[in-house]
Protein backbone atom coordinates (compact mmCIF):
# COMPACT_ATOMS: atom_id res chain seq x y z
CA UNK A 1 0.00 0.00 0.00
CA UNK A 2 1.19 3.45 -1.41
CA UNK A 3 1.84 5.88 1.74
CA UNK A 4 -0.28 7.86 3.28
CA UNK A 5 -0.97 11.26 1.03
CA UNK A 6 -3.13 14.48 2.31
CA UNK A 7 -5.71 16.29 1.16
CA UNK A 8 -7.77 19.67 1.96
CA UNK A 9 -10.98 20.40 1.37
CA UNK A 10 -12.16 24.13 1.45
CA UNK A 11 -15.56 25.51 1.39
CA UNK A 12 -15.61 28.97 0.56
CA UNK A 13 -19.74 29.61 1.55
CA UNK A 14 -19.15 28.28 4.90
CA UNK A 15 -15.87 28.99 5.26
CA UNK A 16 -14.22 25.72 6.25
CA UNK A 17 -10.92 24.00 5.59
CA UNK A 18 -10.37 20.55 6.67
CA UNK A 19 -7.34 18.58 6.22
CA UNK A 20 -7.68 14.58 5.90
CA UNK A 21 -6.07 11.62 5.28
CA UNK A 22 -6.07 10.14 1.69
CA UNK A 23 -7.82 6.95 3.41
CA UNK A 24 -10.28 9.11 5.66
CA UNK A 25 -13.79 7.74 4.79
CA UNK A 26 -15.14 11.47 3.76
CA UNK A 27 -12.23 12.17 1.17
CA UNK A 28 -11.50 8.87 -0.62
CA UNK A 29 -8.78 10.50 -2.47
CA UNK A 30 -10.08 13.18 -3.35
CA UNK A 31 -13.30 12.33 -4.34
CA UNK A 32 -15.43 12.01 -0.87
CA UNK A 33 -17.57 14.40 1.27
CA UNK A 34 -20.30 16.49 0.24
CA UNK A 35 -20.02 14.70 -3.38
CA UNK A 36 -19.63 17.80 -5.44
CA UNK A 37 -17.15 20.04 -6.59
CA UNK A 38 -17.87 23.16 -7.89
CA UNK A 39 -14.25 25.69 -8.63
CA UNK A 40 -14.15 28.35 -6.84
CA UNK A 41 -16.49 27.54 -4.43
CA UNK A 42 -15.60 23.86 -3.25
CA UNK A 43 -12.95 21.76 -4.00
CA UNK A 44 -10.45 18.86 -2.55
CA UNK A 45 -6.67 20.28 -2.93
CA UNK A 46 -4.17 17.85 -2.97
CA UNK A 47 -2.84 14.96 -3.04
CA UNK A 48 0.16 16.17 -0.95
CA UNK A 49 2.61 13.67 -0.05
CA UNK A 50 3.83 15.53 3.12
CA UNK A 51 1.23 16.73 6.40
CA UNK A 52 3.20 19.96 6.40
CA UNK A 53 2.90 20.77 2.46
CA UNK A 54 -1.46 19.86 3.05
CA UNK A 55 -1.20 22.02 5.98
CA UNK A 56 0.56 24.97 4.70
CA UNK A 57 -1.77 24.62 1.76
CA UNK A 58 -4.95 25.23 4.18
CA UNK A 59 -3.25 27.79 6.22
CA UNK A 60 -2.87 29.81 3.21
CA UNK A 61 -6.49 29.37 2.62
CA UNK A 62 -7.46 30.24 6.04
CA UNK A 63 -5.39 33.33 5.60
CA UNK A 64 -7.36 34.07 2.74
CA UNK A 65 -10.55 33.57 4.23
CA UNK A 66 -9.87 34.74 7.81
CA UNK A 67 -11.06 31.04 9.21
CA UNK A 68 -7.93 28.57 10.48
CA UNK A 69 -7.81 25.41 9.39
CA UNK A 70 -8.81 22.17 11.37
CA UNK A 71 -7.68 18.91 10.96
CA UNK A 72 -10.75 16.09 10.33
CA UNK A 73 -11.46 14.53 13.87
CA UNK A 74 -12.13 11.38 11.92
CA UNK A 75 -8.79 10.66 10.36
CA UNK A 76 -6.73 12.40 12.79
CA UNK A 77 -4.26 13.63 10.05
ZN1 LIG B 1 -10.83 12.87 7.47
Amino acid sequence: MADIEYWVYVDVPTKRILLHKSTCGACRGGTGMHGHQQPGVCWWQGPFTSRRDAWRYAESEGNRRGRAPRACGLCRP
